[in-house]
């Protein structure tokens, strides 16, 4: 039998009339010849409601309590769903990830998968069920406690579920009916996209675009899931949503064929540390040993290049990393320049600022758009304050109170508005 993975989102299972709604979707999918393996989310607002639980609770909180809390929330959608397709006819059993089931590392709060073994489901579907509903974002670690995946890790889920069990597509449901230019809640102008590289929506999705987990683009991308993005709240058929798939299937492409922002940003500087060999590693060693994500960088030049005859040269170092790690980052300075390891004269974290990238694979072989991207953002008078380019992204860091302009100022600038 051909076989399925449909996942609904938060706000596509937000209440029980939108559990009918996506239900029918399933039914559709049956009624076709497919089995069907639906993922869900929790419904909307019910994770940050369970988060805001255990943060009441616990300041510093055992994270396999944490994930115990947090995934509850995928349970109840994940009946709920069953127990719907049931009263509409449609074989189906719901199943929390122990049960399946899907065996993940023990990080507790960022698990990943280690294994999603078949014998369980296939077994249902072999005794006449249609349908299988799991719950998203959680599994269980070796030593059988649950776990989650991160947040947003529900497509993770689906993609993993997809890959095992050699589905035809991955359809992920969700509020709206595929991958944009940009954050259509950000630009009015934003286009939707009929396919994206893989390449393009990882960078995408790890700059900031919340519409697919990261990890989920990877996954697909290694297991060449086809994978796809369409709306629950309208019919669909097989030509809907957005196809995220290799390059070689996308015909034309644009130089920049999208723009992603993360807000959650914070930019920390030391000012007058050492400029001699082993410096940026006495810095970066402890921030990773903390678990902090460090993400762009930059070095000042010294007025001396350092040399033998110049051991005294000083400089700057300022990097980013995401807005909730910078206590964690302030401390493990600290304790680094109290034990000695390192020495600065100021430490000063900025933390108004927000990150926009502009992204595309015709990057690779075109060049000016690191100009151009600058010239717009000077036009709008935006000031840049970090920049950070790869092979096909260039990242800027600003004050969080121009992001939208700026997204809106790259998108007219690269024409996204236009096919
Ligand atoms: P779900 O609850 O279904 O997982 P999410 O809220 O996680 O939904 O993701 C969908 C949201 O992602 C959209 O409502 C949209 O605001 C946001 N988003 C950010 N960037 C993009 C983009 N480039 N294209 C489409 N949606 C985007
Ligand atoms: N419910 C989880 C979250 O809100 C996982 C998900 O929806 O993907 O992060
Ligand atoms: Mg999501």
């Amino acid at each position: 039998m051909p076989l399925l993975v449909m996942k609904f989102g938060g706000t596509s299972v937000a209440n029980l009339e939108r559990i009918e709604n996506a239900a029918k979707k399933v039914q559709k999918e049956v009624e076709r010849g497919y089995d069907v393996i639906v993922i869900v989310s929790a419904m909307s607002g019910e994770t940050n409601k369970l988060v805001g639980y255990v943060e009441g609770t616990s300041k510093l909180y055992d994270a396999r309590e944490y994930d115990a809390v947090v995934a509850s929330g995928e349970n109840v959608t994940a009946g709920l769903m069953a127990l719907r397709l049931q009263e509409m006819g449609v074989p189906a059993r719901s199943w929390q990830g122990w049960q399946v089931p899907i065996n993940t590392t023990s990080a507790h709060g960022s698990a990943r998968f280690m294994s999603i073994p078949r014998d369980n489901l296939d077994a249902k579907f072999a005794e006449g069920f249609k349908v299988a509903v799991v719950a998203g974002f959680q599994g269980v670690s070796a030593e059988g406690r649950v776990t989650t995946l991160g947040r947003g890790g529900s497509d993770t889920t689906a993609v993993a579920f997809a890959a095992a069990f050699d589905a035809e597509r991955c359809d992920i449901y969700t509020d709206v009916d595929g991958v944009y230019t940009t954050d259509p809640r950000v630009s009015d102008k934003a286009r939707k996209m009929d396919k994206i590289a893989f390449e393009e929506m990882l960078e995408l999705a790890s700059l900031g675009a919340k519409v697919l987990q990261t990890r989920s683009v990877e996954l697909a991308m290694r297991y060449n899931v086809r994978l796809r993005v369409l709306s629950s709240f309208e019919d669909t058929d097989e030509q809907s949503g957005t196809l995220v798939c290799g390059e070689e299937e996308i015909m034309e492409s644009k130089v920049v064929s999208g723009i992603a922002f993360s807000r959650e940003e914070a930019k920390i500087t030391l000012f007058t540390i050492e400029d001699r060999p082993g410096v940026a590693s006495a810095i970066f060693g402890p921030l990773a040993d903390a678990g902090v994500n460090v993400d762009m960088i930059v070095q000042n030049i010294s007025e001396k290049d350092y040399d033998e005859a110049h051991p005294g040269a000083v400089t700057d170092m300022t990097f980013s990393c995401p807005i909730n790690q910078v206590e964690r980052a302030k401390k493990a300075l600290e304790d680094a320049q109290a034990a000695g390891k390192i020495k600065y004269d100021d430490l000063i974290i900025d933390t108004d600022v927000a990150k926009v990238s502009v992204v595309g694979i015709g990057m690779r072989s075109h060049t000016g758009v690191a100009a151009k991207m600058f010239s717009s953002l000077s036009a709008e008078n935006v000031n840049i304050k970090v920049i950070s380019t790869s092979e096909i992204k260039i990242s800027v860091l600003i004050d969080r109170k121009y992001m939208e302009l700026a997204v809106q100022a790259l998108h007219d600038c690269f024409d996204l508005d236009k096919a």
